[in-house]
């Protein structure tokens, strides 16, 4: 392979760019959720000057760069093999080939294992850089209307066990907008089990096919979303954007602010009231909305089954 610097360059309105691709370094590169006009001029230089591509799947791939005129020398780098590759694509840097890591689609590392080769440059002091292109995450995110203030990546929930049980637990109680991936036959499930952990009422986007041609987002609530896919078998591609816990809890209670300026966090006991309420007008039974409450704040089941026994002789 060649230990020189290969040079490219591209133009947009007349105006050229020039650029040269460094040798040992790893270029982390973005390429397109579905549309390819999304596919930038710099990625597409890096990827046809460097020495080699390192690709979730090399087929995939092959589709992309033939689509885009570029001909390339391509390593396989996915979950089952990341492992074994990793010393050899380490090596093939050391010696100073230039490398371009690419996933399936939109920027690698995210929800695949490129990060394990990162990681080993950034250990050996192996130059990394980045082509930055779209993620699904962010372009669902962005697009979902809830709160892109502070929000966690979930990426895939685990699909069967404890594991998930907990994860959907820790979604439900996190306070902030919450991204998921998820894949069409596990779509009604994930939302029922949503539901059971208490989620119904809170608004979710759900942003399928993104930048593609059947490209479509739903924003309704978890329950009214089970009753669409219920009708509705979910085809393609989806990112999940749930709302938080603060910011559903502002909608209903309607006075403000719920984190006081002072950063403080809404206290436990106010968040109890504020699910009891609701629990209550939904109809839930009394045993389930105390669970519910007690999944949520982490409060004792004893001092939220007092309250509830109130709330319920009240009304
Ligand atoms: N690295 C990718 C990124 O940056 O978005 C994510 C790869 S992950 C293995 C694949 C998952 O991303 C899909 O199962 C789906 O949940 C989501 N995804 C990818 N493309 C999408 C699209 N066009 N529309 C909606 N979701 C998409």
């Amino acid at each position: 392979m060649s230990q020189n610097q290969n040079s490219g360059s591209w133009s947009r309105n007349g105006q050229a760019f020039e650029f040269t691709v460094q040798p040992g370094t790893l270029y982390l590169v973005g390429t397109p959720i579905g549309n390819l006009g999304d596919f930038s001029p710099r990625a597409a230089a890096v990827l046809a000057n460097v020495d080699l591509i390192a690709a979730e799947d090399t087929r995939h791939t092959l589709r992309l760069l033939n689509h885009f005129g570029i001909r390339k020398h391509m390593e396989s780098y996915h979950e089952h093999n990341w492992a074994a590759k990793t010393p050899v694509l380490i090596d093939l840097l050391q010696k100073g080939s230039s490398l371009a890591l690419v996933s399936d689609a939109g920027m690698p590392c995210i929800s695949d294992p490129g990060y394990e080769l990162v990681g080993r440059c950034v250990e050996l002091q192996i130059p990394v850089t980045v082509v930055p292109g779209p993620s699904a995450a962010l372009t669902g995110l962005a697009a979902s209307g809830l709160s892109t203030e502070r929000f966690m990546f979930e990426g895939f929930i685990p699909a069967t066990g404890r594991l998930r049980k907990e994860r959907i637990a820790e979604i439900a109680a996190q306070k902030y907008t919450s991204v998921i991936y998820e894949a069409p036959h596990r779509l009604l499930r994930t939302l029922e089990d949503f539901a059971a952990a208490g989620l119904s009422a809170r608004r979710m986007t759900v942003a399928r096919e993104l930048t593609k041609w059947h490209e479509e987002f739903l924003r309704l609530t978890v329950g009214d979303l089970i009753h669409w896919y219920r009708e509705k078998t979910p085809r393609g591609e989806y990112v999940l954007v749930l709302e938080g816990l603060v910011a559903f809890q502002q909608r209903f209670e309607g006075d403000g602010p719920v984190e006081s300026t002072s950063g403080q966090e809404p206290s436990a006991e106010n968040l109890v009231t504020v699910l009891l309420e609701l629990a209550r007008a939904a109809n839930l039974t009394i045993k389930d909305a105390v669970r519910i409450c007690v999944e949520q704040t982490g409060m004792s089941r004893n001092d939220v089954y007092q309250q509830a026994l109130e709330l319920w002789r009240d009304m």
